[in-house]
């Protein structure tokens, strides 16, 4: 990410996420976010079945109007999920790179990582 002096301006891009604003790392994030969530809904179930057994729905084909919310819910979540992995990498790449000194003026004030533009 790109990351500015905030006392003379100067402009620095460091470690290793990405400049500008990446679809594909987007991606990429969203599916260390389906993994991730996955894995909790699954342990949450196994901890759950453990008290109750698996009932089956009474509602018959009318059951089959809860796909599509959940669905939606699921893409929500995993978005969410998305931007969070992607602050906390932000904010480790900030703080390896935070002490170090501007090359310019010598002063440790630097501005949270930011990208510019958009790419693939
Ligand atoms: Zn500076």
């Amino acid at each position: 990410m790109i990351y500015k002096c905030r006392n003379c301006q100067f402009e620095e891009a460091r470690g290793c996420l990405p400049v500008t604003s990446c679809g594909l790392y987007m991606l990429f994030l969203m599916g260390i976010a389906t993994f991730l969530l996955t894995a909790a809904v699954r342990m949450v179930r196994l901890y759950l079945r453990g008290d109750v057994p698996h009932q089956q729905s009474d509602f018959g084909w009318w059951s089959l109007l809860q796909i599509p919310p959940i669905i939606l819910l699921g893409f929500v979540m995993i978005f969410v999920a998305a931007l969070v992995l992607d602050f906390m990498l932000s904010l480790i790449e900030y703080l390896v790179f935070v002490l170090r000194k501007c090359p310019k003026c010598g002063s440790r004030r630097w501005s949270f990582g930011f990208t510019r533009g958009f790419g693939l």
